[in-house]
This record gives C-alpha cells, sequence and structure tokens, in this order.
C-alpha cells in the first residue's frame, strides 16, 4: 500500500494565532513540534495498516516545517513548493492508493477556526459550484480526479463535520473547535493517540465511501479583499470580472481549476 500524506499546520492541536504558524515567531517551535508529532503518528497508524510507502508533503507556508528526524524510517518528505498546481498535493501520482490530510483548517468564511482561510489570506472566499471551497476540498478533487480515495482528515471540528457530509466513509479526527478568535483543543498527547488510531483503522473503509465527488464542470468564484487582485485577475485566459473584487472562471477538466488557482488566487 503508497499512502500520500498532506499536512498543514492551522489544524494541529491546540493551534488558535498566526504567530504560531510563523517560523522565527513566538511559539512556533512548539507548535511545529506538535505538528510533527501528528504527522509522524499518521504516517505510524498506516504503516500498521500495510502501508510500506509513503509520501509526506510539507503543505505549511515555507513547506519547511516537519521535523523529518521524527518520522518512520520508511517515509519519504517532499519539503519546499515544487511550483506546480498542485500546490500542497505536488507529487502525488495515480500509483498512490490512498491519502491522509493532517493539520488541516476551515476554508475562508467558515467560522470554525480562528484561523480559517483558503490557500491564503488576500481573499474572502472561493467557493466551487456555489459551495465554500476550502483546501481540503481543492486537494480531495485533486485526489479523486487522479481516482484516489480520502481515507484520513485531522484538523478542526467544522472541517471534519463538513468532510463527512462530502465523504461518509472518511475517518476524520478533530482535535480542536473555533470559539470566535480562540480555540479549545484536545490534550496534544490525546491528539496523536487518536490520529495514529485513526489511521490505523481509516483503510478498512469501503475505497468508494472515501472518494470526493468531482462534479463534470466546475464553476470557480474568488472574492478578493482588496479589488486590485480581481482587476489583475481578469487577464487571466477565461476568467472574467464580475464585480470589483470578484472573477469567475469555468472549466470541465479540473486540472484547468487548479491552474486557475494557481495562478490567479
Ligand atoms: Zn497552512
Amino acid at each position: 500500500m503508497k499512502i500520500f500524506i498532506s499536512s498543514d499546520m492551522e489544524g494541529t492541536a491546540g493551534i488558535m494565532h498566526w504567530d504560531e504558524t510563523e517560523k522565527g515567531k513566538e511559539c512556533y517551535a512548539y507548535f511545529s513540534n506538535q505538528m510533527s508529532r501528528e504527522v509522524a503518528a499518521a504516517c505510524q497508524g498506516a504503516i500498521e495498516a500495510g502501508a510500506e510507502e509513503i509520501l509526506v508533503k510539507d503543505a505549511h507556508d515555507s513547506a519547511r516545517n516537519i521535523n523529518p528526524q521524527m518520522l518512520p524510517k520508511i517515509v519519504k518528505i517532499l519539503r519546499g513548493w515544487a511550483k506546480h498546481p498542485y500546490s500542497m498535493m505536488a507529487g502525488i501520482d495515480e500509483t498512490y492508493d490512498g491519502v491522509i490530510f493532517t493539520g488541516y483548517h476551515s476554508a475562508a468564511e467558515m467560522n470554525t477556526n480562528p484561523l480559517s482561510h483558503t490557500m491564503n489570506t488576500k481573499n474572502n472566499y472561493v467557493k466551487i459550484n456555489g459551495e465554500l471551497c476550502s483546501e481540503l476540498m481543492l486537494n480531495s478533487l485533486t485526489a479523486a480526479y487522479l481516482g484516489i480515495p480520502v481515507y484520513m482528515v485531522t484538523g478542526d471540528r467544522g472541517l471534519c463535520d463538513w468532510m463527512k457530509g462530502k465523504c461518509p466513509g472518511t475517518t476524520v479526527v478533530p482535535v480542536s473547535e473555533g470559539v470566535g478568535s480562540g480555540s479549545i483543543s484536545i490534550h496534544p498527547d490525546l491528539a496523536v493517540d487518536r490520529i495514529k488510531e485513526g489511521a490505523k483503522k481509516a483503510f478498512e473503509a469501503d475505497k468508494k465511501d472515501c472518494l470526493f465527488p468531482l462534479p463534470e464542470h466546475f464553476t470557480v468564484e474568488i472574492s478578493f479583499k482588496d479589488h486590485a487582485r480581481a482587476t489583475n485577475g481578469k487577464w487571466y485566459p477565461g476568467c472574467v470580472q464580475t464585480g470589483a473584487r470578484t472573477v469567475q472562471f469555468e472549466a470541465d477538466d479540473y486540472m484547468d481549476v487548479l491552474k486557475f488557482i494557481y495562478w490567479v488566487l
């Protein structure tokens, strides 16, 4: 079994402030360590479930957050940005049997994580076919595009609940719950235990219940905080400016959506 893990940070147990996610800032060392522990737990659970190959994509900010020494020996890690429209999923291809997301967070405009955002903090929201789009949605669609099921998601409760509505077979491990600009989190050691246990059992699920639904047509809408970004975006081929701050893009092929997001968002 060959597993791909994409790891973000704003859904790590206890995290609630941007300073905690930024290299060099106060408390970053603690939270990058906890992120590494949670990724390692997902890897260990997957190995106990039969994973023989695991590629971890460090997918937060600098993409240099996870301590590779803390991961099991069979794990490979993609650090840094591959400059590929797959972005947080760079390194994946159709040879993988399953995907796990760790440390993921709610979408921009969702009030279920104090650090809610979609890809960056320059937009009010991203929507696909009228639905608020999280990074989890973008990346689960990438997995579905390649025919790969999503077996586990860890992060904030709002995102986990949303995922259950999309992929009923996917194991979710909520480690925190947003309350205004704060969050209530379970103990960091309990988060690690639950993530490991979750990954151990996640692969027993039916593949078809873990495949994210892939639409036949995509209408993507972005609302930017700064109107000039919409003015800039309209020059992307096929992108239409629909308001002072909003742009829209239509495609049938999800790769075209990923390229649009990569260049315009
Ligand atoms: Zn992040």
